[in-house]
């Protein structure tokens, strides 16, 4: 039968990445973002193209816990039922505590931590009814250790591992899953823009920041490949991962060792 897929942030980085590859596995997929339809009428036709049977956008701020709960509905109405829920979406804001916009603080706890547990309110009585679920939360290594002037980043992403192991626990007598997948650093839009800022603080170029800023966290000093990622999502979506519940991946490069 084939297997529904929700990812969040589907249309970018990560999100996209594991889109495409839930495609080739021959899965119906939906994803969300903030872009127009028309603006991403290309992913939806490289997800065809890469085979998925059905795919659906949903263009939802998830800032808005009703519209976030609204779409998961919309998207379980749809297809009938969600198998695998993606919590992918997530927003950075870099600044000190005592300099950080109140408003940025709000929007990052909201985006990264409070619009998976709206995603993952409504989809897990479609789950339970189904008899099978999987939750997969897109953490970070910051779900783990911290970086200044991440404060809000840092918190959301400590946030979304405790729900990860709440969510676990809730399903643990069910055949429903939830884990937390935390990468370090990987060269998607969300970076890019960091490095793109630092580089112009420091006065170097894109290229020489990217190696900088790779090197000072992530011992492999190479970047983590949103496409390795996304295998871990579709291993973590198979049935013989029934008994891996409540645990964090952490695909870093060794930044955690440390
Ligand atoms: P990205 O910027 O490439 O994509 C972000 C996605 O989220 C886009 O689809 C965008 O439309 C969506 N989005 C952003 N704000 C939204 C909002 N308010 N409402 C709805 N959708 C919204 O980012 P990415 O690097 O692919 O990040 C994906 C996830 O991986 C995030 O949770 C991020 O924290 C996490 N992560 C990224 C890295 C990294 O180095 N890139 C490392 C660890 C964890």
């Amino acid at each position: 039968m084939t297997q529904h897929i929700l990812i969040t942030g589907g249309t970018s980085g990560i999100g996209k990445a594991i889109a495409l590859r839930a495609a080739s596995a021959g899965m119906a997929v939906s994803i969300t973002g903030l872009e127009a339809e028309t603006d991403i009428s290309d992913v939806l036709s490289s997800l065809k193209q890469a085979g998925a049977p059905y795919c659906a956008y949903f263009s939802i701020d998830l800032a808005d816990g009703d519209a976030t709960r609204a779409m998961v509905n919309a998207a379980a109405q749809a297809y009938g039922g969600i198998d695998i829920l993606v919590n992918n979406a997530g927003i950075q804001h870099v600044a000190p505590i005592d300099d950080f916009d109140v408003a940025a603080w709000d929007k990052v706890i909201a985006v990264n931590l409070s619009a998976a547990f709206h995603t993952t309110a409504i989809a897990l009585p479609l789950m339970r009814e189904a008899g099978f679920g999987r939750i997969i939360n897109i953490a970070s290594v910051h779900g783990l250790v911290a970086s200044a002037q991440k404060a809000a980043y840092v918190a959301a992403k400590h946030g979304i591992i405790g729900l990860t192991k709440t969510t676990a626990l809730e399903t643990a007598k069910q055949t429903i899953t939830c884990n937390a997948i935390c990468p370090g650093w990987v060269r998607t839009p969300l970076v890019e823009a960091q490095i793109i800022a630092r580089a112009k603080a420091a006065g170097r170029s894109a290229e020489e920041e990217a190696r900088l800023l790779v090197s000072e966290k992530q011992p492999s000093e190479t970047f983590v490949q949103p496409e390795d990622i996304a295998d871990m999502v579709l291993f973590l979506a198979a049935p013989s991962a029934h008994a891996i519940t409540g645990s964090q991946f952490v695909m870093d490069g060794g930044w955690t060792a440390q």
